[in-house]
């Protein structure tokens, strides 16, 4: 007897990779209903593989420790520390699967063979070998495994960066040829600004891989910005949503070439960046080539570069970096300074940065104007600015980056009332 399109629909068996967040597996209850989803993803055919992040801010608690016993925090040892937070909930969530019936069992990033470089605290993954994890499959089993973590080719266990669990889901996802990875967390989907500093922000039933990639570069945590290079490198169909709610969310997507593209999709904010100036720099060729060898020997990532017109044969170089290299870009730029004859070093680290980003504005003039405008009549000074193709970023007072926010979201019509 043959199968009507129906049936076989419904009993083709689709691999899911879900990916719970620090709030998605905070305390017991929120396992426990991880579990429940996972156990009904089940039911619904599928096969399914977990992968957790530590539970709520115990990484940002296991950091706090290290400070307290370290002032260099010595990047192997941090690494072991941190990875023992997503042990944790990979256990528990293993261990709740099994008490609902689901037979499970949980694996550290290295036994799911996750291979990376020696980087540590920001590792690249360089190899996947998910052989345990494809035979737990077949076993019938659910793999649980450890978010953010791998082991190093010298055979140390690194970790992947902040937010680095939704790589681990990517690159599971795209080693096991998943039909799609799932990355649940605290809100519905990607909206078009953090809906914790934007109430009338709205969520995006789709984002286009460009566009996602801007607005996790430039302040949306929501998904790790290396997570969605690897995804789109890969073609794995990413689909944000809660852990909350369990409904349908964001779909991040290739552009479609038929469709008009928002001119502005998403405001960012992000205060996660300090700024460097060096100052009374000879301006001659040479000069900033050497400063920013320094900076990537460093393992400093440079960001904003602005460089002020010469005077006097003299001029200036301003620079974001995280804030986490603010000390190392410092240290860097006073050895520099000596050797190249520059005035002074200053560091500030009360900026903020605000960031429209939408396909639609490489076609539509007057993007530009509309922003510095809308800061202008809230009367926020611009200190940087930056552009790509799709994106504007400012550099403001930290204090202000909240207001812009805000000011241009309606600006640029995105309030959820005006839909
Ligand atoms: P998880 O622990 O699940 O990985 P994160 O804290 O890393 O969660 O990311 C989710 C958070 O990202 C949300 O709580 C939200 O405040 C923030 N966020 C920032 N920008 C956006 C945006 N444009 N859309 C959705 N969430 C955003
Ligand atoms: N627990 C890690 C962090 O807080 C990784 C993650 O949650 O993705 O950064
Ligand atoms: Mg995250």
């Amino acid at each position: 007897m043959g199968l009507c399109p129906a049936q076989l629909i419904s009993r083709y068996m689709a691999l899911i990779v879900q990916k719970f967040g620090g709030t998605s597996v905070g305390d017991a209850e929120r396992i426990g209903a991880v579990a429940d989803h996972v156990a009904r993803t089940r039911e619904a055919g599928n096969e399914v593989v977990v992968v957790v992040s530590a539970m709520g801010k115990f990484t940002d608690g296991l950091i706090r420790l290290a400070d307290e016993v370290s002032p260099t925090r010595p990047p192997r040892e941090l690494d072991m520390l941190l990875t023992a937070g997503e042990r944790i909930s990979m256990a528990l969530v293993s261990m709740a699967l099994g008490a609902r019936g689901v037979e499970a069992a949980s694996f550290t990033g290295s036994q799911a063979g996750i291979i990376t470089n020696t980087d540590h605290t920001r590792a690249k993954i360089l190899a996947m070998h998910p052989d345990r994890i494809r035979e737990a499959l077949d076993a019938g089993f659910v793999p649980v495994v450890a978010g953010f973590q791998g082991v190093s080719t010298e055979k140390d266990i690194t970790t992947l960066g902040r937010g680095g669990s939704d790589v681990t889901a990517v690159a599971l996802a795209a080693a096991l040829h998943a039909d799609v990875c799932e990355i649940y967390t605290d809100v519905t989907g990607v909206f078009s600004a953090d809906p914790r500093v934007v109430s009338r922000a709205r969520r995006l039933a789709k984002v286009s891989f460009d566009e996602m990639m801007e607005i996790a570069a430039t302040g949306g945590r929501v998904l790790m910005l290396r997570s969605v290079e690897f995804a789109r490198r890969h073609g794995v169909p990413l689909h944000v949503r809660s852990s909350f709610t369990w409904e349908p969310g964001t779909w991040i997507v290739e552009e479609d070439p038929t469709m008009e593209e928002a001119v502005v999709s998403a405001i960012t904010d992000d205060k996660s960046e300090a700024k460097v100036t060096v100052g009374g720099v000879p301006d001659r060729p040479g000069i900033a080539a050497k400063l920013f060898r320094r900076l990537a020997d460093r393992g400093v990532n440079v960001d904003m570069i602005v460089q002020n017109t010469g005077a006097n044969g003299l001029t200036d170089i301003s620079f974001t970096v995280a804030k986490t290299d603010l000390v190392a870009a410092s240290e860097t730029c006073n050895i520099v300074k000596d050797e190249i004859g520059a005035a002074e070093v200053t560091t500030d680290d009360n900026i903020g940065r605000v960031s429209i980003v939408g396909a639609g504005m490489k076609s539509s003039p007057g993007v530009t104007a509309l922003m510095f405008e809308t800061l202008y009549e809230n009367g926020i000074n611009i200190e940087m600015i930056s552009t790509s193709s799709i994106r504007i970023s400012c550099v403001l007072r930290a204090d202000k980056v909240g207001d812009a926010v805000r000011a241009l979201h309606t600006a640029f019509g995105l309030d959820a009332d005006e839909f």
